[in-house]
């Protein structure tokens, strides 16, 4: 329930993902790319024609408060009306200024002396341009230069590196959060053992709460992704229990994703999904679904 496509920065199309989906007995998966619901109506299509159900989804990247412990959050909208206008007025000028940050960025990396032309950045994208597009193209051009794409980041690409630059337009997480919901969708606060900026996790989705936040996602495969990578399954469990009871005590639904990317992880379409209870509980949130006793 939680899929990028190469209309953000995964590697397969959203039809080529509703097949791995088929092939793997799946009911229902979710594309959920960075700011932009383009994949939704290709991935919804074909799940008609496979019988798999397609949530259309969002991941929206959240504009950073300092004073609030909001860093670099990531909040998923599930269940939306991916034809909201409003909601895609809103992911064009996200687009758009993405744009406009990912040409800044490169111009500090050419500086540096590195090889990375604008255009062949953008001729790995389909819809969204995200910093791993970028750093694609560096590792590819510029062997020996960093020993592995985490080194680039660090200097680089990471808040607070060389060549970060802040977005002329992003959403905070209330204005996401009211987008989201005005669209019928559900907000769900992505990952939330993975923040490493952030300083206190359980603080931050309490605030969240208050201003409309209404689940969280608690199975996750942390151990593939920054900043567990490699954690045991003991450490793994001990992040998604600590975060369940959270969910619980304050109400909030809980979700589960894969967060599959395609090929550079080995992470598999539908791992750390959620069940069918938790799936009709997030749908009862939704003003968009149709309703459990309709599907
Ligand atoms: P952007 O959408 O341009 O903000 O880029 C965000 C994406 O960059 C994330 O979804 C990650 O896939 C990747 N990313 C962010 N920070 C790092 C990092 N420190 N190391 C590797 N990948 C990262
Ligand atoms: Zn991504
Ligand atoms: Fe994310
Ligand atoms: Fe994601």
């Amino acid at each position: 329930m939680h899929i990028h496509s190469t209309c953000s920065d995964g590697s397969f199309t959203p039809r080529e993902i509703v097949e791995l989906a088929r092939i793997k007995g799946l009911k229902a998966i979710a594309i959920a790319d960075h700011d932009t619901v383009e994949g939704v109506a290709e991935a919804v299509a074909a799940g008609e024609e496979s019988g798999i159900e397609v949530v259309p989804a969002v991941e929206l990247s959240i504009e950073n408060e300092h004073e609030k412990d909001f860093f670099e959050l990531h909040l998923l909208g599930y269940l939306i009306d991916h034809q909201d206008r409003e909601l895609n007025d809103i992911l064009n000028r996200i687009v758009q200024a993405r744009i406009e940050q990912k040409i800044r960025q490169i111009k500090v990396l050419q500086d540096d002396g590195i090889d990375v032309p604008v255009e062949e950045v953008f001729s790995l994208v389909r819809g969204v341009p995200g910093r791993p597009h970028i750093a694609k193209v560096v590792m590819r051009r510029n062997p020996g230069r960093f020993a592995s794409q985490k080194e680039l980041f660090a200097e680089y690409l990471t808040v607070g590196g060389k060549a970060y630059a802040k977005r002329s337009f992003s959403l905070t997480l209330a204005e996401a959060i009211r987008v989201i919901v005005k669209a019928g969708g559900v907000p769900v606060l992505a990952h939330p053992g993975a923040y490493d900026k952030v300083k206190d996790i359980e603080a931050v989705i309490r605030r969240a709460q208050e201003i409309g936040l209404q689940g969280l996602e608690i199975a996750y495969t942390y151990n593939k992704n920054r900043p567990h990578y490699g954690i045991a399954p003991t450490e793994m469990q001990a992040v998604m229990a600590r975060f369940r009871a959270v969910a619980d005590e304050l109400g909030l639904v809980k979700t589960g994703g894969s967060d599959f990317h395609g090929e550079g992880k080995d992470i598999e379409v539908g791992e750390m999904g959620m069940s069918c209870v938790e799936f009709q509980e997030l749908k009862a949130r939704s003003s968009f679904a149709v309703p459990p006793d309709q599907s």
